[in-house]
């Protein structure tokens, strides 16, 4: 089959089976283009808490379609893509959760988004990388703080709220690798060119950004500004979509290394595959979903 032939087939099994297509910023822009919407993990999730479609197929990694099952019990949520995970969500399970927690009595555990479904039921608060230092600033101020899994985003929102917070060491290896050294050589190739970087670098490097932003909030940023050049210091597949919405802007990767090799498992054939054979189906087993829904529905709903 050609790609043309699988996009008509893709359509044709979308509507039959009232399935929603939705697709991460990182996933590849073969992916992004088939998708009925595209965002980053909280577009997502508020996506999928709304959607009333039977089927959410979920083009990303197995902690955002789990995010989508919680929300949505009654739906089917298919991951194309078995084995798509995410290497920073498993730096932590549930018992080392309950061994931090153990370790502080009385703190109070936020967890970012990028977690699985087990580690969320053990937390207090779900945050993303778009809205972590707003909920942050929700928490009673007399509770100490745990942060999990990512120190670099923990980091970033303990400077912004000035809130002292502990730290799980927990990192994405896909942001680790960028470097104080790749800025100062791409300012120096770019001079004028903003760089907007995602909050999960290094604190070191997020400090000589112009704007640390999540890839919505890239999104949004590069649409409202008059600059005309852009260093994007986060995952690749972001790219794909600053290039297709701005084809007058000019965009520079960070490093060409920022490749998340969960994000490109999913091809046009899998996705197909996927809507036709019902499969990955993602099951979160109750009482765990209902106890994960909790942080998540505090995030949703602005409210602790
Ligand atoms: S880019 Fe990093 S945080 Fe995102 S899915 Fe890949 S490993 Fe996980």
């Amino acid at each position: 089959m050609t790609d043309a032939q699988i996009r008509d087939r893709i359509d044709h099994l979308r509507r039959e089976r009232h399935a929603v297509i939705l697709a991460h910023n990182y996933e590849l822009g073969e992916i992004q283009d088939v998708a009925d919407f595209c965002g980053d993990s909280l577009e997502l999730s508020i996506r999928a808490a709304e959607t009333d479609a039977e089927v959410i197929v979920f083009c990303g990694v197995r902690f955002m379609a789990e995010t989508a099952k919680i929300l949505s019990p009654a739906k089917t949520v298919l991951l194309p893509v078995e084995s798509a995970g995410c290497d920073m969500a498993d730096m932590i399970d549930a018992e080392g959760v309950r061994r931090i927690k153990a370790a502080h009595p009385g703190a109070l555990v936020v967890c970012y988004v990028n977690s699985t479904a087990a580690v969320k039921a053990e937390c207090d608060l779900c945050v993303t990388s778009a809205n972590a230092p707003e909920m942050i600033r929700l928490l009673p101020p007399d509770r100490e703080v745990i942060f999990v899994p990512d120190r670099n985003l923990g980091a970033h929102c303990a400077g912004i709220t000035g809130r002292p917070m502990i730290f799980w060491d927990g990192c994405c290896p896909v942001h680790q690798r960028m470097t104080a050294a790749m800025v100062e050589r791409r300012r120096r190739e770019y001079p004028e060119a903003e760089l907007l970087i995602h909050p999960e670098a290094p604190p070191e490097v997020v400090a000589l950004a112009d704007y640390a932003l999540s890839t919505g909030g890239i999104l949004r940023h590069v649409r409202e500004s008059a600059k005309k050049e852009f260093i994007i210091a986060t995952e690749i597949g972001m790219l794909h979509r600053l290039e297709a919405e701005h084809p007058d802007k000019r965009f520079i990767p960070l490093t060409e290394q920022a490749v998340c090799p969960h994000m490109k498992l999913i091809r046009l054939p899998d996705l197909l595959r996927s809507l036709e054979e019902n499969r990955t189906v993602i099951e979160v087993p109750e009482p765990l979903r209902a106890r994960a829904e909790v942080p998540i529905r505090r995030m949703l709903n602005r409210k602790f």
